[in-house]
């Protein structure tokens, strides 16, 4: 359904909403899949799926920032976060969003805030995830990922798989760790896959050169025929299972989660917590219509209504005038 994977694409690009949603707190059904807005509440998330032998990577939610003040901010926070973990000794690490550290306003001040963060987390031993986020941003997040590690050895980063380039970026990184992903964002025909089919068939091949070649991988997915493959691949492969982990986000599939941990696989589970829920969660409809279901009647209330509602109506005025304008 293309045409709602648009919609809630466009809604998450919405400035606007995203500001009105922040006042509003967890709303939509966000609660479900977003561990809590603040610090003892993510930490009361990761002990309980570290209690099921899941470890976490933890996110704090923001991305695209355009001011130096709140990249400053969220630096802060994400140490704060580091520091906790390591007081109540959870079994976590961190993922890390460079829009949200200053990287589309300077190279150099995102790199300051990045080298703070990841130098905090290596005092703990902790590795940092570098998310990748729309396609102007991968060389950029590449580059930043390639400076730090002249300092610090506890970084790595995310293949996503739509692009057409993402088999020959895992080989340029494979000595990293890296996260396998199919790719979140709406991205050109002229730099990624748009058919699904063509996205898990790069997927596969990738993540396959991955299990095969590099230093430790993540798959992170929630889809089972890919999770069965993978099984079944590092069977026939001897690939140990300390060579790769799964991961899957807070909230979904949560029985598939504890399953594949029971099963004796490395499991982790991406945490986000955080005000700035909302880009992400839109990601998530975006993702899987089904996923409406967690927008459920009780937390539908007059405001939330009135966003989309309102989010709705601008969609369709600006697909009518792209289309006159065409
Ligand atoms: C841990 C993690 C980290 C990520 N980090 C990034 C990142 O840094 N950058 C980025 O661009 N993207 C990231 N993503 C998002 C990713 O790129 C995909 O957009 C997202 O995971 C959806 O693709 P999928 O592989 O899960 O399966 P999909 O293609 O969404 O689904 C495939 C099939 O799996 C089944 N399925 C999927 N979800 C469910 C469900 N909830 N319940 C039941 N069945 C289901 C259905 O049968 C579905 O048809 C991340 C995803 C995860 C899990």
């Amino acid at each position: 359904m293309p045409v709602l994977r648009d919609f809630f694409i466009a809604l998450s690009e919405n400035q606007f909403l995203n500001n009105a949603a922040q006042k509003y707190g967890l709303k939509l059904g966000a609660q479900s899949v977003v561990a809590g807005t603040n610090i003892p509440e993510v930490i009361e998330s990761i002990k309980e799926l570290n209690s099921h032998g899941i470890s976490c990577t933890v996110d704090n939610l923001g991305e695209f920032v355009s001011e130096k003040s709140e990249a400053i901010l969220a630096k802060e926070r994400i140490i704060e976060t580091i520091e906790a973990i390591h007081e109540n000794g959870a079994d976590a690490h961190i993922s890390i969003k460079p829009s949200q550290l200053g990287l589309e306003i300077d190279f150099d001040f995102c790199y300051e805030n990045v080298m703070e963060i990841v130098g905090t987390a290596n005092k703990y031993n902790m590795h940092v995830n570098f998310d990748q986020e729309t396609y102007n941003l991968v060389q950029p997040t590449f580059n930043l990922m390639e400076k730090v590690r002249e300092t610090y050895d506890n970084v790595g980063t995310v293949i996503q798989a739509y692009f057409f380039n993402a088999k020959e970026w895992t080989e340029k990184y494979k000595d990293y760790r890296l996260r396998i992903v199919k790719g979140a964002y709406k991205e050109s025909p002229t730099v990624a896959f748009q058919d699904k089919d063509d996205i898990d068939l790069n997927f596969i091949e990738i993540i396959e050169y991955s299990l095969l070649n590099c230093k430790f991988t993540s798959i992170a997915t929630h889809d089972h025929n890919v999770i069965n493959h993978v099984k079944q691949f590092a069977k026939e492969n001897n690939i140990p299972n300390d060579k790769f982990e799964f991961q899957m986000l807070y909230g979904f599939r949560k029985d598939m989660q504890l399953e594949l941990a029971k099963e004796g696989y490395n499991f982790c589970t991406y945490v986000p917590f955080g005000n700035d829920w909302y880009g992400y969660f839109m990601r998530r409809l975006a993702e899987r219509p089904q996923n409406i279901n967690l927008v459920t009647k009780q937390v539908f209330n007059k405001k939330t209504n009135t966003m989309l509602g309102v989010a709705a109506a601008a969609f369709v005025l600006g697909r009518l005038s792209k289309r006159k304008k065409e």
